[in-house]
């Protein structure tokens, strides 16, 4: 097992592109090849670990056709049930845009540069410990000390939200 080889990648949104992702490159959540975070942004990282060098890729400010019409009808749908008319005229929008889009030159999509951005580390230990306020299993690396107990995050945030008496097992 090579984890370490090849490609990784990093991506900054959740959206359907992670799944183009990882199809293409084969670059996943589980082999951890891929890590994911989400600030809403259409920036992905490629990094050779056999160059050691990395790649950036930043989507541009684009301007869509039609942008401020599409908005408008898409908030329109957000607020009631829009017609089917409506709801087909958006998608018939959203084609369209894929259509354009796909025949963009790259270059007039992205921004590539190349970045020193650091390969992210796989995940080598597989050592858990039980999370002092839930009780479930968490890997190592992912608990956080707390009032000198090992918690996982999602307990860490509550704790940090409530104010109530924690109890610890
Ligand atoms: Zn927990």
């Amino acid at each position: 097992m090579q984890l370490n080889k090849g490609l990784s990648i990093m991506v900054q949104n959740t959206t359907s592109a992670v799944d183009a992702v990882q199809c293409l490159t084969g670059c996943t959540l589980g082999n951890q090849r891929l890590v994911v975070q989400d600030f809403g942004k259409h920036n992905y990282t490629f990094i050779s670990h056999h160059s050691n060098r990395a790649a950036e890729l930043k989507m541009k400010d684009i301007c869509y056709p039609d942008q401020e019409s599409f908005h408008a009808l898409e908030k329109t749908l957000a607020k009631q049930k829009g017609t089917v008319q409506q709801v087909a005229r958006l998608q018939a929008m959203l084609d369209e845009w894929v259509k354009w889009l796909l025949a963009m030159e790259d270059c007039d999509v992205f921004e590539v540069r190349e970045t020193s951005h650091l390969p992210p580390q796989a995940e080598m230990s597989s050592k858990y410990l039980v999370c002092g306020l839930c009780q479930d299993p968490v890997l190592v690396s992912r608990a956080v000390k707390l009032h000198g107990h090992f918690v996982c995050f999602p307990c860490a945030q509550w704790a940090q939200e409530s104010h109530s008496d924690i109890v610890w097992h």
